[in-house]
């Protein structure tokens, strides 16, 4: 029996594939300009990161906050057999099995809601593709994957506000904003830009926030136990702190306990 697809990153087991195949440009996320498909300067030779333990003070939050989804490892140990070196059709497959693991890990939260048999039936397919050889994940069509999920996460999302909807902010640009006086439970945040958005004791219970960007938003105090479709990354990306609730499926970031409390 094929073992499922991991959903969370175990680099030891992974050949610092996001380290040398993505891109990136010089920014508040990244201290320095990166080709595609080139080591970054900070990789060592034993492919760890030389400054892992100090990836935000040195300008590379981005770093901080990327999370593959265990898809590096499952390109690694499974798509290329366990290979000890990279090769460049590997950086082809994470390109396609980064967006699966994604779904995958979205699709585990859609399990655990009345939608169960149709996410579980999607969860199936998905993890069949992320499966497949190397030679067959070039015909995967991703885009046609994330909208099936996504039209999938509209259902989820509409059973759990029970016809009681709140906001719509869809796609809002909300950068920088002060939303601690907006009542934002059961709010619709796919797509959201909420960076930088000040979001301090705010209760967030069955607000959507599939894809929001949460980057350096302030979740001090907030409730975000009971949000939707909330990622990883999209936690590490926030500033919270121990007062900050986050769901049962997501670890707490390290990083949140250095912050002053908002209280
Ligand atoms: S800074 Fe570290 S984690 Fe980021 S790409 Fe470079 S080696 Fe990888």
């Amino acid at each position: 029996m094929t073992a499922s697809p991991p959903r969370s990153a175990d680099c030891s087991r992974c050949l610092a594939l996001c380290c040398v195949g993505p891109s990136f440009a010089a920014s508040a996320d990244f201290a320095v300009d990166k080709p595609a498909r080139t080591p970054c300067r900070h990789l060592r030779p034993d492919d760890g990161c030389g400054i892992h333990d100090r990836l935000r003070s040195r300008g590379f939050p981005g770093c901080a906050v990327f999370d593959c989804f265990g898809a590096g490892q499952q390109v690694v140990q499974v798509t290329f057999s366990g290979a000890r070196r990279r090769v460049p059709a590997m950086f082809d497959a994470l390109e396609v099995l980064r967006p699966l693991h994604e779904v995958l890990a979205l699709l585990d939260e859609a399990v655990r809601t009345p939608l169960a048999a149709e996410a579980g039936e999607l969860r199936d397919r998905v993890e069949a593709m992320a499966t497949l050889p190397a030679e067959a994940l070039g015909g995967v069509d991703v885009g046609a994957v994330r909208r099936e999920a996504g039209a999938l996460f509209d259902e989820v999302v509409a059973a759990a506000h029970a016809g009681r909807p709140g906001p719509d902010l869809r796609g809002a640009d909300l950068l920088g904003a002060d939303l601690r006086r907006r009542d934002l439970r059961s709010a619709r945040l796919r797509g959201a830009l909420l960076v930088g958005a000040d979001l301090r004791r705010v209760d967030l219970d069955r607000a959507e926030l599939l894809g929001a960007d949460l980057r350096g938003a302030d979740v001090r105090g907030a409730r975000l136990a009971g949000a939707l479709l909330l990622t990883a990354p999209q936690l590490e990306a926030a500033r919270g702190d121990a007062h900050t609730t986050v769901p049962a499926h997501l670890d707490r970031p390290t990083h949140w306990t250095a912050l002053p409390s908002a209280r």
